[in-house]
This record gives C-alpha cells, structure tokens and sequence, in this order.
C-alpha cells in the first residue's frame, strides 16, 4: 500500500477512512454516503482542512484546546520527555520527576485541599476511578453498604461502563445495557426547557432538593457521592440557576455526602478563573481533570482528592491503576500547557478581557427570529434554537433537525459550532482575540439565517 499522507487526494482519504475507521458517535452509513472532513492542520483557533478550506474552531476540539493550537513549546517538551524517558509507570513504589512535579503544580492551583491526585489516562477513566473511589472510601470508614451514586438526567460523565453509567444520557444507557447498579439519576437544573412558570430560582431549589428528597428515599447510610458537572457541558450549556449549587452544597454536607465535581469540561479556565467550582462557589471533597490539563495536546486526566478522603484511601491499599496513569510524556505536556496558561496571564485574561467581550457579542444573537435565548459563563456558551422565542418553545416534534442544519450551515460556511438538540454550543480556545469573536458571532448569525 502507498503512504497516506496529508497530500493524497481528499476522496481517496475519505473512502480509507470509512473503510476501515470506526468513528466515535457516528453513524458508519452516514460516513461512507458523505466522507468525513479531513482536518490537516491547525493555528490558534484555525483549522484547516485536506481542501484548504479554513475554519474557526469555536469548540476548541472537544472542548479541550483551551491555550489554542500550534504551539511549539508542548511539542517541544514532548520531545524532550520522551528522548529522556518515553515511559516509566507509577505502580509498585517507582516514581518520576514529571508525575511529581504535575502533581504538586495542581496542587498549587486547585482550590482549598485538593492536594491529591490520582492520575488516569482520560476523563471516563477519571470518573471510573471515582465509582470505585468512592465506594472504597466509605467501605474503609466502616460504611460497605454507602454505594449508591445519584447524577442528573443529561449529565455526560464519559463513555466507558462506569463513567456512562454516571452520566444520564439515554441513547448511551440503551447501548450496552447501562447503569450499572446503584446508581441513580435525578432531573437536571435545565430552567430554560423544564421550568414552567417558575422563576429560576424557585426551580434551582426544586432541582436541588431532588438530591435531598433521593437521599431520604434511599437512606443517607446507603448514598456515597453525588457528582455532577458545575455547568452541563456536553447536555447543552446548561447553566444553572444561583440557588442551585449552594443547596446541593447544603444537602450533601447535612447527609454526609461526598461531592465530586466533573470539572473535565468547566476546568483550566473554561468559565474565566481556573475552576468552574470558583465560578460557582462549590467546594467537592472529589474533582475530575481532563482536557483542558493538557489543552488535549497528550491524553490524561485525574482525580483530585482532598486530604481527608486521600488519607483514608493513602491508608489502604487500593486495588486500582491503569498502565498510563501518570504518564511521564503527557504530564510533561500539561505542565508545560499550565505553565503557559499561567505565565501569560491566559486564564486571568480570558476571565477579564475575553469573556466580557464574547459575552457581549454573543447576546447580540438574543435579536434573531430563531433564538430563544443565550446563555454564557466564562467562554462556553449556548443559544437555543426556537420556532416562537417569546415563549420558550422548543422544536418538540423534531427535536435535533433545527440544531443539525444549523451546525450543517455553520461547517459550510467556515465555522466549528456543534449542537447539542435544538441547542448550538459554543467553547473557544481561551486564546481567541477580539477580531476572532466578531467572527465567530458574524458567521453565527449568517447560519442562522440560513437555517431559517
Ligand atoms: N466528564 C465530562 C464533563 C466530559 O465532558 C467528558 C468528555 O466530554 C468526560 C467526562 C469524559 O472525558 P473523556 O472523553 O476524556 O473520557
């Protein structure tokens, strides 16, 4: 077979691609009727595609390219790593300079006590660490029979058995015959889609008090952990009424339960400071990273635990590692990408400077005949799609068709948003200059138009 490479016609790619490449939540028809777009090379918020075709990434990959692509020091401190030592693992009393020094960096930065960190290759692995965590920790306390885990409805916690199981989204639960045991749901905080007359604060208690309404049904002595996304990532943008978060702080102090954050997504400056539980003011005993640790140029993630729970899981010997945890090539990327986010001011910046003005500009879509509101919070972001704004309606009949075309548009004309339902979404790298958003906003408005 020849070399693949970047310059072989994009058709030929293409038809290699859905030959023999499974994509992750695509349909594999769908592939091989219309070819995936091949992405060649990126810059800053830029992509480029096989066709030369330039566009605005105003999802930052997957929500992860928080400092921006192309910058040569990550691969340069990959490189350095890896002629040093590529691989050493962390298992059986051994160490190394990059597992430390990663570890104490978060430290530093995480608020209050999570001082600890235990390291996974990615997000789901991340949260399957914490079912097993969790779980342990209170078995260590003398409390075997405190297993029950409750999230939310929508919530997206990853895609392996567990993290899916922890996550509340339905077509994943009917793939592979999710939750596993012991692990319950409750409604999200969506005001905008499930509200009703209530105001928004008289909803975020409502929410919030199904934790505790939950708790009783099953018995604080039976409940672990809640977890859930500071704001609703993947589920919309789904930003949470004022009074949501202070009363699930409330209930699960009040019943002894632990409180983990999915930070995967709202972490490393997403929401303008470095974490979204500053944002919000949460304070979880529990806190998954991914993503944005490393700006996704190496895969990893962790569990940041406080000092109480770490003592108590220091103490016994847990039965669980991956091979990859800590990697020393990918915890040598993240430091240098949290060196850079903090060197250059980039999260005080984006807190200060660019959110404000994205802020701003994104709102001025509020005016459009298709959106029935925007919602923001530091640099993600959301507009629902709507055939009557004035009353909240939703596309119910064909939940999802309006957002596809929309994102159909958008791609065809130069920008990266994705939908999420009758919701666009929006996540930019952190880096993303004023000039950019203009344009981000200006080819928004052009798609929506177009979707009309
Ligand atoms: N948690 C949240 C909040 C996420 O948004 C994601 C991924 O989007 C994950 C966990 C899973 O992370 P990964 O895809 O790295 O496994």
């Amino acid at each position: 077979m020849n070399m693949i490479t970047n310059h072989m016609p994009t058709a030929e790619l293409q038809a290699l691609d859905a030959a023999h490449h499974m994509h992750p939540f695509t349909s594999g028809t769908e592939l091989a009727a219309k070819g995936a777009r091949v992405i060649t090379r990126a810059s800053g918020v830029t992509l480029t595609d096989s066709e030369g075709n330039e566009m605005l990434d105003a999802m930052a990959g997957l929500w992860c390219v928080n400092l921006g692509y192309g910058r040569d020091e990550l691969a340069e401190a990959a490189a350095r790593q890896m002629k040093e030592l590529p691989y050493y693992n962390t298992f059986f009393q051994t160490t190394h300079v990059p597992a430390i020094a990663l570890s104490s960096k978060l430290a530093e930065l995480t608020p209050h006590d999570l001082n600890n960190v235990f390291f996974a290759g990615s997000g789901s692995e991340a949260n399957d660490t914490n079912i097993r965590l969790v779980r342990t920790y209170w078995a260590e306390k003398g409390q075997p029979e405190k297993k029950i885990i409750i999230s939310r409805k929508n919530a997206y916690h990853g895609s392996s058995v567990g993290s899916a199981s922890l996550g509340g989204m339905q077509p994943m639960h009917a793939h592979g015959g999710l939750p596993i045991e012991d692990i319950h749901h409750i409604d999200e905080p969506n005001w905008y889609a499930q509200g009703g007359d209530m105001s928004p604060a008289e909803f975020g208690l409502e929410r919030a008090r199904q934790l505790e309404a939950a708790i009783e049904e099953y018995g604080a002595h039976r409940v672990a952990a809640f977890i859930g996304e500071p704001i609703q990532g993947a589920g919309g943008v789904i930003i949470p009424p004022e009074t949501y978060w202070p009363e699930i702080q409330r209930i699960c102090d009040k019943h002894n339960i632990l409180l983990i954050a999915d930070e995967v997504i709202t972490g490393f400056g997403r929401t303008g400071k470095w974490f979204g539980c500053e944002t919000l003011g949460i304070r979880p005993h529990i806190m998954t990273i991914a993503k944005g640790l490393s700006s996704g140029y190496a895969p990893i993630g962790g569990s940041l635990l406080c000092d109480e729970v770490a003592q108590v899981m220091n103490d016994c010997d847990f039965a669980h590692g991956y091979t990859y945890s800590g990697h020393p090539v990918a915890c040598a990327v993240a430091l240098e990408n949290l060196r850079i986010l903090q060197e250059e001011k980039i999260v005080d910046r984006a807190g200060s400077e660019v959110a404000p003005y994205l802020k701003e500009k994104w709102d001025t879509l509020n005016d459009h005949p298709l959106v029935g509101e925007t919602a923001l919070c530091g640099l993600m972001g959301s507009l629902a799609l709507s055939p009557d704004p004035s009353s909240r309606a939703m596309f119910a009949a064909d939940k999802g068709t309006a957002g596809l075309i929309c994102r159909e548009h958008c791609f065809a004309n130069g920008l990266v948003m994705r939908h999420v339902g009758d919701r666009m979404v929006i996540s930019p790298p952190l880096v993303i200059t004023h000039a950019e958003i203009d344009t981000l906003v200006e080819r928004a408005r052009k798609a929506l138009d177009l979707t009309h």
